[in-house]
């Protein structure tokens, strides 16, 4: 065909809502739309914590691409992008190549490491779905293990997660909720059972507000975590984080690492420049250098100027740079001007389980316990909405209905 070729890579919530705005927005004959995804199906990835503790079946945080997208209108390629090629308008895949006239980079996060020894070989890592079942995979075999008198070291069935941002301390949450029925599953006594939270900065969910850490911190203390907050992890082993200046070994059989992230891989082997392990997007979510290339989600810093410093990158600003994204596609299309993104920053909610959360919203309201913890529902199934619409919060949403 002579129309205009858009290719999305990578269907996480960048991807997936850019890709939905395009079909909604463009007309059949002004582009075709490709979305490129490593697996048929689009996962939760706000979920992912869940997944790696066991509280929830992995194939509620999936949803099936076809299922939401419209696949007469968008052709799905379903293949792993090695790298981008924007110097030649190529996408090259494990199975084949792509040409496009417009590209959209939305290939999401991977853990970043810090170049810390051991991590990258030896800490678990809540990724993607395939990690995270994994993780749990592993800290059941633990029980067993210990269960079956394969192993008589107390140490195995302990849990070490190594950071507290909020994806380390929604883990936690999740796995303190999950250990007594381990226990009750293995005939396990819960005093054999260590969850310990080993942390850098001088308190757990760094920067955030204090009187909502203090919450979390009281909450996960009473319910069994032990916490090492100002504690640098210095080495990873199989067994084990290396900690601190005097390089105590805390061991445990399970060892998670939740410090941080970075872009997905294939960015910055492709030649894009990488600033803290992420492209500086222009305001208008285009890639430095390609007029033709948007660079979203997790693989990018969009600047704040009012603030002068990046917006967040989360679920949220994903969500919204979708928006910006395909509606500046279509302006280009049309020979149009782009507009500047602007996130609008709706809060912070991060679940301490299944009953209870914390967060702030409109601006410095905070909330926290079972009111969070609704609102922490309503986001999540504002999003399978926006996807899916009403079928799909029946489907796979956080609220039973009667
Ligand atoms: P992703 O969601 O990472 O999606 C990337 C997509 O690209 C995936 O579908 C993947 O399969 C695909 N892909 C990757 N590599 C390739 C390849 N080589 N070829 C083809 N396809 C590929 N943010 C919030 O705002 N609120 C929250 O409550 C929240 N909770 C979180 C909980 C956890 C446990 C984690 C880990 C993060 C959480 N975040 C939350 C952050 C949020 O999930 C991310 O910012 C968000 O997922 C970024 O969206 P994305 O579309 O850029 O990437
Ligand atoms: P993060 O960067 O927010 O947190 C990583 C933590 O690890 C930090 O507290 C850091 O001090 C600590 N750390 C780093 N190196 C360390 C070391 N050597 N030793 C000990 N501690 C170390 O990463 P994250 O929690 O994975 O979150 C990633 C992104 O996803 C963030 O933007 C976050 O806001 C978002 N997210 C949001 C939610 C939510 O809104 N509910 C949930 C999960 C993640």
């Amino acid at each position: 065909s002579t129309k205009p070729r858009i290719v999305v890579v990578g269907a996480g919530y960048a991807g997936m809502m850019t890709t939905k705005r395009l079909t909604q927005q463009l007309q059949p004959q002004e582009a075709d739309i490709v979305l490129v995804n490593k697996h048929n199906y689009h996962y939760q990835t706000t979920w992912l914590h869940e997944v790696a503790a066991g509280t929830i079946d992995p194939n509620r945080a999936r949803i099936m691409i076809s299922d939401v997208i419209d696949t007469k209108r968008v052709q799905m390629v379903y293949d792993t992008v090695t790298e981008l090629q924007p110097q030649n308008e190529r996408v090259l895949l494990e199975n084949g190549e792509l040409s496009y006239d417009y590209l959209v980079v939305s290939l999401g996060f991977e853990t970043a490491t810090f170049g810390i020894p051991g991590i990258a070989e030896n800490a678990w890592k809540i990724e993607n779905i395939e990690s995270s079942k994994a993780i749990y995979h592993h800290i059941e075999s633990q029980f067993i293990k210990y269960a079956s008198g394969e192993t008589e070291d107390d140490t195995a069935l302990n849990i070490l997660i190594g950071g507290s941002g909020f994806t380390g301390i929604e883990f936690l949450a999740e796995v303190v909720e999950k250990v007594p029925e381990l226990c009750s599953k293995y005939d396990i006594h819960q005093s054999k059972v260590r969850i310990i939270n080993v942390e850098a900065a001088p308190s757990i969910l760094p920067g955030f507000d204090e009187e909502l850490i203090e919450y979390a911190e009281k909450n996960l203390s009473d319910r069994g975590v032990e916490f090492r907050i100002g504690t640098k992890i210095q080495e990873c082993t199989p067994d084990s984080f290396i900690v601190g200046d005097d390089n105590e070994e805390i061991k445990a059989g399970t060892v998670v690492w939740t410090g941080g992230v970075q872009a997905n891989p294939v960015v910055g082997h492709s030649g894009f420049e990488l600033t803290k392990g992420k492209v500086n997007a222009r305001d208008d979510l285009r890639a430095p250098n390609y007029d033709n290339v948007f660079m979203i989600g997790d693989t990018s810093w969009v600047w704040d100027h009012e603030n002068d410093k990046p917006f967040p990158v989360n679920a949220q600003s994903a969500i919204q740079e979708a928006d910006t994204c395909a509606a500046n596609l279509q302006a280009l299309l049309q020979g149009k001007e782009t507009n500047n993104f602007v996130f609008d920053n709706k809060g912070t909610v991060a679940s301490l389980g299944k009953g209870d959360a914390i967060g702030t919203i409109l601006d410095d309201y905070k909330l926290f316990g079972k009111k969070a913890r609704l609102m922490k529902n309503v986001i999540d199934n504002r999003y399978l909405f926006l996807v899916g619409g009403p079928k799909l919060i029946l489907k796979k949403g956080k609220v039973r209905f009667f």
